[in-house]
């Protein structure tokens, strides 16, 4: 079938490089590409944050998971395999609290008194993939384009000019949904993260997150040539531009998070990003839209687009299927 994806961030390149493998014909239509999606700011731990729902999400994100893990045997799509990342609570977990996905996750085990920063009380480490999307997005763009898929860069106002081009549209424009469909459900979450320089003493750092500990929300994430810390989420705050304040607030609670960053000093700090997350009331929708025959949804990630991108873009094909 011929598909016109609208979306170019990580959602919109694995769908269409999903769809173009099970046979169709594909091109996506994007407003912006890599480096200007949000996807491109991401920090990006496969770890199912702020999304739902929990079963599809356990589903989704171990489509994923397995996807990326075959990719850490290419060095040049820039994903590597994390053992002991930590996930911290200042309070006691029940086993009812550990997340669905721990089934799959490698290694899924308490964390052990020893790992608890001060102020946290109980806490879970699991193997992941951290995948850097400045490699990974033109990676998936180009082997999708090398396959003859093609990219267009232009805004969609109205889907309607995508049927125009093909019988079947899948819509993976993120956060532009709420105006593209419209969805009144979407709404931005902002996010801040500051990267650093991997510098002498910070070769070991282990990966850690938490989000309601003493620090709020905090995030060490070493990668491959930096270390992103985080992190910021701010509901309704659409604003695109850095919040300067923000930035020496997100080090010191990195600092005390993760003590062993040490001294950061100004010219440590190699980029400092932003971005809106898409999340939506309800959870992520994936489906065919009831009231227009031919249109595939696949939008409302929120904070884990990345964590969820190959499961998501699998469930696309079995809809598209479903038109066939
Ligand atoms: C600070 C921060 C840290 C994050 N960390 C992680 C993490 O560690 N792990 C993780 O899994 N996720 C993380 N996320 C979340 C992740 O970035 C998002 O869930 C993901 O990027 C969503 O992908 P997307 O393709 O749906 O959206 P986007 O990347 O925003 O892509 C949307 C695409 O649609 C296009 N578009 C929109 N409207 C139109 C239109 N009308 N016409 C044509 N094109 C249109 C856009 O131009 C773009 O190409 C983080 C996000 C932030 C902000």
């Amino acid at each position: 079938m011929e598909i016109v994806v609208i979306g170019g961030g990580v959602i919109g390149l694995t769908t269409a490089l999903t769809l173009q493998d099970a046979g169709h014909q594909v091109q996506v239509w994007a407003r912006e590409l890599s480096p200007h999606t949000t996807s491109d700011v991401a920090a990006a731990l496969w770890y199912p944050y702020l999304v739902e729902p929990a079963d599809k999400v356990a589903e989704w994100g171990r489509i994923a998971y397995e996807h990326f893990r075959a990719d850490v045997a290419h060095p040049e799509r820039g994903v590597r395999w994390h053992e002991g990342v930590l996930e911290l609570s200042p309070q006691p977990l029940s086993d009812a609290q550990l997340p669905q996905w721990r089934a799959y996750a490698d290694n899924f085990r308490r964390a052990r008194p020893d790992e608890l920063p001060e102020g946290y009380a109980d806490g879970y480490a699991f193997d992941a993939p951290v995948i850097v999307m400045s490699t990974y997005l033109p990676y998936v763009q180009q082997t999708f384009q090398a396959r003859g898929g093609r990219v267009e860069q232009r805004a969609v106002a109205d889907v309607a000019e995508a049927f125009a081009a093909a019988p079947v549209v899948v819509n993976c424009a993120g956060l532009g949904a709420r105006e593209l469909v419209p969805d009144p459900a979407m709404y931005p979450v902002r996010g801040q993260v500051v990267r650093i320089r991997k510098s002498a003493g910070r070769e070991h750092l282990r990966t850690m997150s938490a989000d309601n500990g003493p620090q709020g929300l905090v995030y060490v994430i070493p990668r491959i040539d930096d270390i992103v810390l985080g992190g910021v989420n701010t509901a309704n705050d659409e604003r695109l531009t850095i919040d300067e304040a923000q930035t020496p607030s997100i080090i010191e609670r990195a600092r005390q998070f993760a003590p062993a960053l040490g001294e950061i000093a100004p010219d440590d700090i190699t980029q400092v990003a932003c971005g809106l997350r898409p999340a939506r009331n309800g959870g992520v929708r994936v489906e065919a839209d009831p009231a227009r025959p031919g249109l595939l949804h696949n939008y409302g990630h929120g904070g884990a687009g990345v964590t969820l991108s190959w499961g998501c873009a699998a469930a696309v094909v079995y809809l598209a299927a479903q038109l066939a």
